[in-house]
C-alpha cells in the first residue's frame, strides 16, 4: 500500500475515532505543570491530569500523535535505523475503559485489516511480560499468532517507582534476513538489540499500584496507555530501509545534498551526517516554535547541544558555516498538514537558529585548534584522556557542550577525565553562588534577579530578535 506520513497519521486517529476515542490535539513539546520532566518525551506525558486521577476526561477514551523528544536516544542517532531525538508516537488511551482484550484486538486490527494499514500478518510477532498469561491467551486464542511469535520478556513491565505500574507488551515488524542476517546474532529476537525485528508499537497495561513498601496491589481502575512511533511504521509502510529513508527526512536530506555539494548513499560517515542533520533540525524547530530557546541549561542546553551536534557532523560533509536555518522552511513544509505552526513561525525559528549557529561558528575553530593542540600534547605524554579542566574552557570559553568535546575527543580514541570537569563545574557553581550573594546583600527586588536567573529571555518574535543565555 503507498500512504504518505500525513496518511498514516490522519488514519490511525480516524481509526480510533470509530472506535469511540476522543481525538486531543499535539500538546507542546515544553511540559505544562510538571517540573519532573524536560520535554514531553511520549504521548502519555500530555495526559498524566487524567492517568493519575486529578482530572476526570470527558471521554475515557483518548487518541492523539504527539510530538516527543527523547534525549536519551541521541547517540543512536545518525546510527540507528529508527531513533530520533524527536519523532510523533500515536497512541490510544483507555482512562478506566477498555483493557488489554481490547487494546490488543484495536492494534491487531489497524496494523492487519486490508482497511487500514495492511501488513502481512505473518511478519508480526509480539513479547509479553513472562507472568502476564492473560495477554500470552489474548494472542494465542483471541488473536491466533503462532506461539513461536509470542515471546515472553521479563524487561516488559512498565514500572516509574511509586504509582501506577502494569506489564506491556510490544509489537514488532519482521524486516526480513537483509537486516540481520546473522543468525548467530544473540541478540536476533524481537526486543534485542537488532535492526531486524523493528518494535512499532508498545501496548503499556497499568493494573498494578506500586506501593511506597515496594509491594503492588491491583488498581481500582486499569488504564491502557500505547505508543506507536510514526516514522517507524512509515518506514516500513515506504518500503524505506531506514527512517530516513521516508517523506519525513528525504526532503532534509536532499537540501543538506545541495547546500553540501554531497551526495547521500556513497558512504556511510556522510550517511550518518545527513541523518543527524535532518533529525536534529526536526528537533530544533520544533522545540523553539514551542518556545524553548538555546542557553547553557536544561531545554536550552539540549537545543545548544544539538545544534553544535549537527554542526560538528555537517563538518564532515564539508559545511563550514551556518546553515541549518535553511532547512527550517522544509521542516515546516513536511509536517504542514498537521503542524502549521512551524511555518506560521519560520521566521522567527530561522533566526533563532541563524544566530546560534552564528556565535558557534564565531569560536569554533579557536576552540578545534586548542582542541587539537591539546590533544597532540596529551599524545606526547602517552595518555589519551582529555584533562577536565580543559573540557571546561572548552564549554566555558568557546560554547562546546562536554558532550560535543567527548565527540571530537573520541575521534581521536580519547576519553574525557570526567572528575575533572565535575571539580571545574563545581567551582563555577560555587562562584556564581558568591555572585548572587553579593547582590542578594545590595538588596536587588527578587523579581530583578529572578528575571537575571532565566535561562533566556524570550523579546517576543514579532521583534524577532532574540536574546540567549544571560549568565550570573
Ligand atoms: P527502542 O527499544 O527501539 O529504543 P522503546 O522501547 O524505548 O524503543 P517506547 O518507550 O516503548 O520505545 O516508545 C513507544 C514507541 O515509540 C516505540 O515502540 C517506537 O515505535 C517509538 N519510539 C521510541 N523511542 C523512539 C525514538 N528515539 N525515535 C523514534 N521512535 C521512537
Ligand atoms: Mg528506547
Ligand atoms: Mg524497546
Ligand atoms: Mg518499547
Amino acid at each position: 500500500k503507498q500512504l504518505t506520513s500525513a496518511q498514516v497519521r490522519q488514519m490511525f486517529l480516524d481509526f480510533f475515532k470509530d472506535k469511540g476515542h476522543q481525538v486531543e490535539p499535539s500538546a507542546s513539546l515544553v511540559p505544562k505543570e510538571d517540573p519532573t520532566l524536560l520535554w514531553i518525551n511520549s504521548g502519555v506525558a500530555t495526559l498524566k491530569k487524567y492517568f493519575d486521577g486529578r482530572i476526570i476526561p470527558e471521554n475515557p477514551r483518548i487518541v492523539n500523535a504527539q510530538k516527543s523528544i527523547r534525549t536519551n536516544d541521541i547517540e543512536n542517532v545518525g546510527f540507528t535505523a529508527r531513533h530520533h531525538t524527536f519523532f510523533e508516537m500515536l497512541g490510544n488511551f483507555s482512562i478506566g475503559d477498555y483493557f488489554k482484550k481490547e487494546a490488543i484486538a484495536y492494534a491487531w486490527e489497524f496494523l492487519t485489516s486490508e482497511k487500514w494499514i495492511g501488513f502481512d500478518p505473518e511478519l508480526l510477532a509480539v513479547t509479553v511480560h513472562p507472568e502476564d498469561d492473560e495477554a500470552y491467551d489474548i494472542w494465542l486464542h483471541d488473536i491466533q499468532i503462532p506461539k513461536e511469535r509470542i515471546i515472553r520478556l521479563e524487561e516488559n513491565f512498565w514500572d516509574i517507582g511509586e504509582g501506577p505500574s502494569g506489564p506491556n507488551s510490544e509489537i514488532f515488524y519482521d524486516r526480513g534476513e537483509s537486516y540481520g542476517n546473522d543468525p548467530e546474532d544473540p541478540e536476533l529476537y524481537p526486543g534485542g538489540e537488532n535492526e531486524r525485528f523493528l518494535e512499532i508499537w508498545n501496548l503499556v497495561f497499568s493494573q498494578f499500584n506500586h506501593n511506597p513498601d515496594d509491594t503492588y496491589t491491583p488498581l481500582p481502575k486499569q488504564n491502557i496507555d500505547t505508543g506507536m512511533g510514526l516514522e517507524r511504521v512509515v518506514s516500513v509502510i515506504q518500503d524505506a530501509p531506514t527512517n530516513f529513508d521516508t517523506d519525513l527526512f528525504m526532503p532534509l536530506i536532499r537540501e543538506a545534498e545541495e547546500i553540501s555539494g554531497k551526495k547521500y548513499g556513497q558512504n556511510s560517515a556522510d550517511d550518518t551526517a545527513f541523518k543527524v542533520i535532518a533529525d536534529h533540525i526536526r528537533t530544533v524547530s520544533f522545540a523553539v516554535g514551542d518556545k524553548a530557546l538555546p542557553s547553557n541549561e536544561g531545554r536550552g542546553y539540549v537545543l545548544r547541544r544539538l545544534l553544535r551536534r549537527a554542526v560538528r557532523f555537517a563538518k564532515q560533509l564539508g559545511i563550514d558555516e551556518p546553515f541549518m536555518y535553511k532547512l527550517v522552511p522544509i521542516v515546516g513544509n513536511i509536517m504542514e498538514d498537521y503542524y502549521p505552526d512551524v511555518l506560521k513561525q519560520k521566521s522567527y525559528i530561522e533566526t533563532v537558529i541563524k544566530t546560534e549557529e552564528e556565535r558557534f561558528h564565531e569560536t569554533l575553530n579557536d576552540g578545534l585548534e586548542i582542541l587539537n593542540s591539546i590533544i597532540d600534547k596529551e599524545k606526547q605524554k602517552g595518555s589519551d584522556v582529555f584533562p577536565g579542566s580543559e573540557v571546561f574552557k572548552l564549554y566555558d570559553t568557546y560554547g562546546f557542550p562536554k558532550e560535543l568535546t567527548d565527540e571530537y575527543v573520541a575521534d581521536y580514541g580519547f576519553s574525557i577525565d570526567e572528575e575533572g570537569f565535575e571539580l571545574e563545574m563545581e567551582k563555577q557553581r560555587e562562584r556564581a553562588r558568591n555572585a548572587r550573594q553579593k547582590v542578594d546583600s545590595m538588596q536587588i527586588q527578587d523579581g530583578v534577579l529572578s528575571d537575571v536567573e532565566t535561562e533566556s529571555i524570550f523579546v517576543g518574535y514579532d521583534q524577532l530578535k532574540v536574546k540567549t543565555s544571560v549568565e550570573v
